[in-house]
């Protein structure tokens, strides 16, 4: 029943001769073109720290009014960024040189192979 109150308030800036109901109807209007636009451009604010971010903006604005449009947005607006997802080499197992067991020559540490001899080894 808020609701309906509401809409026959948002109409009362057009159909009610009361100032009072008039400024209440306003503001309802005003809260209504509001929540309106920020569930319309949802998609866009989601996607806003994207990298597709003028994609989603794109088809938010040209065909969020079709619904299937709006979803499309939504969708791509939510999905994982690739650009932003972090890479973690793996740390070096040892970063210490390694001595070699055959010509007792330090290698790089991490290496599997000797880089003097050549010789490979299986680091522990
Ligand atoms: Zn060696």
């Amino acid at each position: 029943m808020a609701e309906l109150r509401a809409m026959y308030l948002a109409l009362g800036i057009i159909l009610s001769d009361n100032p009072a109901d008039q400024i209440e109807g306003m503001i309802w209007a005003v809260l209504f073109i509001g929540i309106g636009f920020a569930v319309y451009f949802l998609p866009s604010i989601v996607a806003w720290n994207k990298g597709d971010r003028w994609s989603v903006v794109a088809i938010n604005f040209f065909l969020g009014w079709t619904l299937i449009g709006w979803v499309i947005a939504l969708a791509w607006g939510l999905k994982q960024d690739k650009s932003q997802i972090i890479v973690q080499t793996p740390a070096p197992i040892n970063a210490l040189p390694v001595l070699c067991p055959g010509c007792r020559k330090y290698s790089q540490g991490g290496s599997n192979f000797c880089s003097q001899c050549g010789m490979k080894w299986a680091l522990r």
